[in-house]
């Protein structure tokens, strides 16, 4: 399903002109463009990943890397801080960019196109001591690298983020 089907600026309905431009006679465009998320991909000292688990829709139940949208006025940088603070209580001091990932995100019936920025950072044992899953997480399960959950996995794009990520960490 499209996000919009009535022009929001005169109500009729919108035409698609190609699957990521829709107008109106009025002269109203609008590109579907990606939303910004950005996520983590969290090792501790014994070279495990952190993974957690969705606890809501969609992929309910399913494992995730911590992480969220983006808010406005929001770097991915800080985006990815406030989501880690939300979700497991912890940020390690260094944070470091390696790749964007685009994906879909099905919420409520409406097709969203996300494009993720991926950052890599290691916790201390103090740190992954104090890991706790709260806000839109039910729960979190660290997994060797070598051994990944990958049939558990919430997003496809997961799959090229480890590609990525042991390519360079390994
Ligand atoms: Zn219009």
């Amino acid at each position: 399903m499209k996000p919009f089907r009535y022009c929001p600026r005169c109500q009729k309905p919108l035409n698609v002109v190609e699957e990521r431009l829709l107008d109106c006679s009025c002269g109203f465009h609008f590109y579907i463009n990606p939303a910004p998320c950005s996520l983590a991909v969290l090792t501790n000292a014994h070279k495990e990943i952190l993974f957690v688990v969705r606890g809501r829709a969609p992929r309910k139940g399913y494992l995730d890397l911590p992480g969220g949208f983006v808010e406005y006025q929001e770097s991915a940088e800080q985006g990815i801080r406030r989501e880690l603070t939300e979700e497991i209580g912890v940020v390690p001091n260094a944070l470091q960019y390696f790749g964007s990932y685009p994906d879909r995100y099905l919420y409520n019936g409406i097709r969203y196109h996300v494009l993720s920025s991926a950052f890599s950072g290691i916790l201390s044992a103090r740190e992954a001591a104090q890991v706790r899953a709260a806000d839109d997480i039910s729960g979190y399960e660290w997994h060797p690298r070598i051994k990944l959950p990958m049939s558990r996995f919430a997003f496809p794009s997961m799959k090229k983020i480890f590609e990525d990520f042991l390519s360079t960490r390994g």
